[in-house]
């Protein structure tokens, strides 16, 4: 039984811009910029003898069932490479929220697929394992190549920043409630916030080049988010508070982050905000996408 662990780190929209009304196929165009950031899920993907295809997960919220983006993955995976009699496990343990605007579904998803890759079809290019990862969530490409990207069309479409974001500390903060991305964009569409709540993507890239990331951040979703859970405003407020700039939710939220000076910093705020919301962690920003922790 061949065995191996991969780190699924999550994601946060430095910059998100949405444009309505949403595509006839049923998406909306983005204009985004995507950081990963070390906080992560591991997920162990085993091949076994006897063909099937399980799933077990630390957290017994999230599906175990066909649901579930990792077992998607493998799915897909399978057919592509066209092994079809072949068993496997997935154990995914959970450190990313879920409902949080952190791609957390979507980089088990990216890291099942670096996983299936290294085990069976190791030719297999980067650019192949993202058009399988696409037709299974607009996020899943970005978690394969990790670092700062810039997303168009669903956010699918990737390329890396002109000028990554150096290794910075981040604050997580994700309130109570979660947000449900359909709910979410449901709201925008009726007209909930996108005026300059983001500015243009290619002023928010300057900024980036820059090293003005205050001038870069921005997320048009976040009036919709708050119009549903109402403590995303708190969560904002509250970083502010702690002394990080700039702040912003993730996504279509419910987990907002703010950037601090030092990772002493980032542990203060961290430790203060956890008195009051559910999850707080200190985090650096994470420069790839999913890796191969052990085989
Ligand atoms: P996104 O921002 O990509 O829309 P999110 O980060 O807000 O997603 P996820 O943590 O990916 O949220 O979970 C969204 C839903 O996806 C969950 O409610 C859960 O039912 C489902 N899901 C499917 N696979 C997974 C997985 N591996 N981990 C967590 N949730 C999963």
């Amino acid at each position: 039984m061949r065995s191996i662990a991969i780190k699924a780190p999550a994601k946060i929209n430095l910059h998100l811009k949405v444009f309505r009304p949403c595509r006839p196929d049923g998406f909306h165009e983005v204009r985004t910029i995507l950081q990963a950031i070390a906080l992560a899920d591991v997920v162990e993907v085993t091949l076994a003898r006897e063909a099937g295809l399980g799933l077990t997960c630390t957290d017994p919220a999230v599906p175990t069932d066909d649901s579930n983006l990792a077992i998607r993955a493998a799915v897909q995976f399978v057919q592509a490479v066209g092994y079809p009699a072949i068993g496997i496990g997935i154990h995914i343990r959970k450190g990313i929220p879920m409902a949080a605007g952190l791609g957390g579904g979507s980089a088990d998803a990216a890291a099942t697929l670096v996983g299936l890759r290294t085990l069976l079809a190791p030719e297999m290019a980067d650019g192949q394992l993202e058009s399988i990862g696409a037709d299974l969530g607009s996020d899943v490409p970005f978690f394969i190549r990790g670092g700062t990207q810039v997303g168009l069309g669903r956010g699918d479409m990737l390329a890396p920043a002109r000028q990554p974001l150096s290794e910075r500390p981040v604050v997580i903060v994700k309130p109570a409630g979660g947000c449900s991305t359909r709910e979410v964009y449901s709201r925008y569409d009726r007209g909930i916030g996108g005026g300059d709540d983001a500015p243009a993507l290619d002023d928010a890239l300057e900024a980036l080049s820059a090293g003005r990331l205050e001038d870069a951040v921005g997320n048009d979703l976040r009036p919709a988010a708050i119009a549903i859970v109402a403590e995303v405003g708190d969560a904002i407020a509250a970083l502010r508070d702690c002394g990080l700039s700039p702040v912003e939710m993730s996504g279509s939220g419910s987990a907002c982050f703010g950037f601090a000076n030092s990772e002493e910093q980032a542990v203060a705020a961290a430790r203060a905000l956890s008195e009051r919301f559910p999850f707080a962690r200190a985090c650096m920003t994470w420069a790839s996408g999913c890796e191969v922790l052990r085989e």
